[in-house]
């Protein structure tokens, strides 16, 4: 499942990032290249043009209506019928939408902050920017909002097909 989002949902690409999904961030305001991309590359459009999954029936569009990113992540999840998937948590790059390399700990030698790289074992780099990342104690917290978010959005389904 791959997504493309409007100009108005840069920080929901990125969360949707954050869980690996393919998100690409479209930037710009060409409606007709928007949708051509989405087509081209069988991405889901994420929009917060509430005409455009009307003109447009035949594509896979979901519209957000949520303002809150976090709200508009959960909105996704339950429109899109999306899964956890653990093993895909933090791979890919926020800012670029890379899959993640592993490197060894060593690269990462004064290229991120020395109590991070002592504390730390594992790092990876985006292949395009070659931003530093590591799983963090940030990591549990990331965790627990994304099963809270889950199974919230579970049992609402539950009840909706009840
Ligand atoms: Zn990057």
């Amino acid at each position: 499942m791959k997504f493309i989002a409007d100009r108005t949902l840069g920080k929901l690409a990125k969360e949707l990032r954050m869980l690996g999904y393919d998100t690409l961030y479209y930037r710009q305001e060409d409606i007709h290249q928007f949708i051509h991309i989405a087509r081209q590359e069988e991405r889901i459009i994420m929009t917060r043009n509430t005409k455009l999954a009307l003109r447009r029936p035949k594509d896979r569009i979901i519209t957000i209506t949520e303002e809150n990113p976090s709200r508009q992540l959960k909105e996704v999840i339950q429109k899109g019928g999306l899964s956890l998937d653990e093993e895909s948590l933090f791979t890919r790059c926020l800012l670029c939408n890379m899959l993640l390399d592993n490197i060894p700990r060593e690269k990462a030698a004064g290229k991120v902050p020395d109590f991070i790289f002592h504390q730390q074992k594992d790092f990876s780099r985006c292949p395009q920017c070659e931003r530093i990342y590591w799983q963090g104690s940030h990591l549990e917290n990331m965790q627990k909002k994304m099963h809270e978010l889950f199974q919230i959005s579970d049992r609402r389904l539950q009840i909706e097909k009840n």
